[in-house]
């Protein structure tokens, strides 16, 4: 992608189980120009996670102290635990005319678009309820309950994701990489 084009912030969100991480890292790994932003949690540290490099894990006290100073681009709560973007962080990074993805949900994603109009939201959408609703029931690895719940979480994302600017179908890995791809580089075009 042209190197000379004008930094954009490129927020994106999917529901876990619809192959958004997979579709981010075949996109990264084509593309190592763009960087990841790293947010900042108050949950804890998977094995392999670095703090710096996965998150930037923080108590909930320093979280809630980054809150009361308005230090948060967005935040939002997601299964028990905050998750945050610094504000510092992504003027730092766009001052330094680096290109910036944001991993980030549903909620806090909305929030990035209400400040910064110009980011471009996209959401990693499953091919259809029914087509994930199948693959949780092959992995047998849910309870009815679960399955439920989830499914509930994904179409309360699937209604927010009607704000976003665009929709990737993961039907396809190679594919939805090629659907990302395009989306940005027609984006930086734009500027
Ligand atoms: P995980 O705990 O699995 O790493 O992430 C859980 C969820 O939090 C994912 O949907 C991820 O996109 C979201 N997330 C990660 N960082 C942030 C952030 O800075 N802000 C918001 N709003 N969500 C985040």
């Amino acid at each position: 992608m042209n190197k000379n084009l004008s930094k954009k912030l490129f927020v994106i969100s999917g529901s876990s189980g619809v192959g958004k991480g997979t579709v981010l890292k075949g996109f990264l790994k084509k593309h190592p120009e763009f960087m990841l932003s790293i947010s900042c949690t108050t949950r804890k540290p998977r094995v392999g996670e670095v703090d710096g490099v996965n998150y930037f894990f923080m108590t909930k006290d320093e979280f809630q102290t980054c809150i009361d100073n308005n230090k948060f681009l967005e935040w939002a709560e997601f299964a028990g635990n905050f998750y945050g973007t610094k504000k510092k962080y992504i003027q730092k990074c766009l001052e330094e005319g680096k290109d910036i993805i944001l991993e980030i949900e549903t909620k806090g994603a909305l929030q990035v678009k209400k400040q910064m109009p110009e980011s471009v939201l996209i959401f990693i959408a499953p091919p259809s309820i029914e087509a994930l609703e199948s693959r949780l029931r092959g992995r047998h690895t849910e309870d009815e309950e679960t399955i439920q719940r989830r499914l509930h979480e994904v179409k309360e994302e699937l209604r927010l994701a009607q704000q976003y600017d665009y929709k990737v179908i993961n039907d396809n890995l190679e594919d939805a990489i090629t659907q990302l791809e395009k989306i940005i580089s027609g984006e930086q075009e734009k500027c």
